[in-house]
């Protein structure tokens, strides 16, 4: 029989709740942080595994307590090494999570939703509507699931939180999911190596500016005027990119931190000489820097992505203007694990 439907998952618990789930059995604190270890850190399957606790403790919040881990169902390596991991959930859904090798670096892009409700017009996640939100174990799952993938000695040295659906409308669990990768006891990711890419929700921002953050922040902005925006991406009728500049214009960012603007480029419709201009002068005072990515096509996306040299153009005006701006090469595509081409389906 199988109980686990009635066990709390201790993956799904802040570190916080863990340690009020300990202590409630009468056991000591710093037991909590020796499980937070074996749960993230050597990332065990079974309580039983956790060797440095009593026999008799185990066999307790073996009762009590289970570990989850995510289903793997496929897994696709594109040309350039991405790897795409589909996962299908307890409840029969499915997400995606990318792993993009890059120089030095191995960065991991995971979701927090199945699905997203703001149907940007340039993105395929937008277009399955939203599901819901994922859990702080499904969250950190994709993380350890990914890990175990991995040769030895290659480790995840990124995090960004722009795989499929809006961590902002997912806070609490994204937030505690965020704090578990960065705690030294659990994944100890440094919190510079950890973004966090929003749509721009405003009531969500002004609740991030007032909380200590530990990660860093990206906006999606993908226009420098309201009416493109608009026409790009819905929600900015609701929260309009004056005031969302504004909200970032008065964010606290910790010294020398500057937020990511992340800016789409589309044929015809956002990547002209003068939206460069502009973008130039609204960002003035905000500490920023800008990533620009060249439209990812697919089926049933109405736009096309500008010819290099337009995209040289566009970067060129932006640099000229101080402002620091690279052009980021989705990889992946081949597979459609590129920006805004995830839907929790094997091809
Ligand atoms: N919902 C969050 C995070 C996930 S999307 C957000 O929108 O910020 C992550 C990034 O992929 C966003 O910056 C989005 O603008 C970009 N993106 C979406 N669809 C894309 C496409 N077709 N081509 C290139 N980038 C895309
Ligand atoms: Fe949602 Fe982000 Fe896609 Fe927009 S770009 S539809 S917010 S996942």
């Amino acid at each position: 029989m199988n109980h686990s439907t009635e066990k709390t998952d201790l993956r799904n618990l802040s570190a916080l709740e863990l340690r009020d789930f300990i202590t409630f059995f009468g056991k000591e604190r710093y037991r909590s942080i020796q499980i937070l270890r074996w749960l993230y850190q050597k990332g065990v399957h079974s309580i039983n595994d956790m060797t440095n606790l009593s026999k008799m403790f185990r066999q307790e919040l073996d009762k009590v307590g289970f570990i989850s881990t995510l289903d793997l169902l496929h897994v696709e390596q594109a040309e350039d090494g991405t790897k795409k991991f589909l996962f299908q959930l307890k409840d029969g859904n499915r997400i995606e999570s990318v792993l993009i090798p890059d120089k030095s670096r191995l960065t991991l892009c995971v979701s927090t939703q199945v699905g997203c409700a703001f149907g940007c017009r340039f993105c395929l996640t937008g277009k399955m509507g939203w599901k819901r939100d994922l859990t702080i174990s499904e969250i950190v799952n994709q993380i350890l699931a990914a890990r175990e993938s991995l040769k030895e000695r290659a480790s995840i040295t990124n995090i960004v939180l722009m795989g499929m659906g809006e961590p902002l409308a997912n806070y609490s669990n994204t937030l505690h999911a965020i704090e578990l990768m960065t705690n030294p006891d659990a994944l100890k990711f440094s919190s510079r190596r950890v973004t966090l890419s929003t749509v721009g929700l405003l009531p969500e921002l002004e609740r991030l500016s007032k909380e200590k953050i530990s990660f860093r922040l990206a906006i999606s902005l993908n226009a420098a005027n309201e009416e493109t925006r608009s026409h790009l991406m819905p929600i900015n009728r609701r929260y309009p990119l004056g005031k969302l500049l504004q909200v970032c214009r008065h964010f606290p960012l910790r010294p020398r931190t500057r937020i990511t603007f992340e800016y789409v480029l589309v044929d015809g419709i956002n990547d002209s000489p003068q939206d460069a201009k502009k973008l130039l002068k609204i960002l003035r005072g905000i500490p920023s820097k800008i990533n620009l990515i060249p439209v990812n096509e697919a089926p049933g996306i109405p736009f096309k992505r500008p010819s290099e040299k337009k995209v040289r153009e566009f970067q060129e005006i932006l640099m000229k203007g101080n402002l620091t701006a690279i052009v980021r090469a989705s990889k992946g595509a081949d597979i459609s694990a590129a920006c805004g081409q995830l839907q929790g389906k094997s091809l």
